[in-house]
């Protein structure tokens, strides 16, 4: 197969890095997950209580600047981020980040930083990003871009279990209006919205199992480019 870019978007908590990751896995291609880049410079700002919002785009560059964001596998090859040589993937999935990033991830300056870096990144393709912008903004030119979706309540509920099957303390109730308040944030935003681009294959996961939907878009992949 000649390889490709595999652009994910979707709303949160879709398992679109779930499904990446293993689309990633079976490809033996690279795997980045942008929301992490977006939540580490989050938890970047809320350590060091910087007054984000009431930066010029001069003084975000220079912010910037001091944040190195990278990525290594742990021993069973899940994706773990670090934040100026700290791993900080516990934290960056915490209820203080969750609350502030999708704010942050308005701000035009940061966002073109970001987009900069996944796009080096992608350069010699054979990569699978999710994201929210990754086939509108960051590739529009993606070989095969993939839109997921599921019903609200039950993106909810699986990211109620997934914090809580990793010990948090966590209210369903708080959990499902992050994730609304996020999905509103996203797709109303001015810079780099989350909005289906118009040749993407629409992946409605709410009755599908991990598997079922890695089987599905392995066949795409198949018919598409073998
Ligand atoms: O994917 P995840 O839910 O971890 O992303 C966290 C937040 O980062 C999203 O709610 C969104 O505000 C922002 N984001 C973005 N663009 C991306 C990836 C994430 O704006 N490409």
């Amino acid at each position: 197969m000649k390889p490709i870019i595999i652009a994910i978007d979707g709303y949160s908590s879709c398992g679109k890095s779930t499904l990446a990751k293993a689309l990633a896995k079976k490809l033996q291609y690279a795997y980045m997950d942008t929301g992490a880049m977006y939540r580490a410079v989050t938890l970047y700002i809320l350590n060091n209580k910087v007054s984000v919002f009431d930066l010029n785009d001069a003084a975000i560059n220079q912010l910037i600047d001091k944040i190195n964001i990278s990525f290594k596998r742990d021993e069973n090859g899940n994706s773990i981020t670090l934040l100026n040589g700290e791993v900080v993937e516990e934290e960056i999935r915490g209820k203080a980040v969750s609350d502030a990033v999708s704010e942050v991830a308005q701000i035009k300056a940061i966002r073109r930083r970001m987009v900069d870096l996944q796009q080096k990144a992608g350069a010699h393709k054979k990569i699978v990003m999710d994201g929210r912008d990754i086939g509108t903004k960051v590739f529009p030119n993606a070989d095969f871009k993939i839109f997921m979706t599921a019903d609200p309540k039950i993106r909810a509920q699986r990211r109620y279990d997934e914090l809580k099957a990793k010990g948090q303390e966590v209210d369903f109730e708080e959990v499902f209006e992050n994730l609304k308040m996020r999905d509103k944030n996203d797709t109303e935003r001015k810079e780099n919205p989350l909005v289906k681009a118009e040749d993407a294959f629409v992946l409605d996961n709410s009755h599908l199992n991990q598997e079922e939907q890695l089987q599905l878009i392995v066949e795409e992949i198949e018919k598409r480019f073998n």
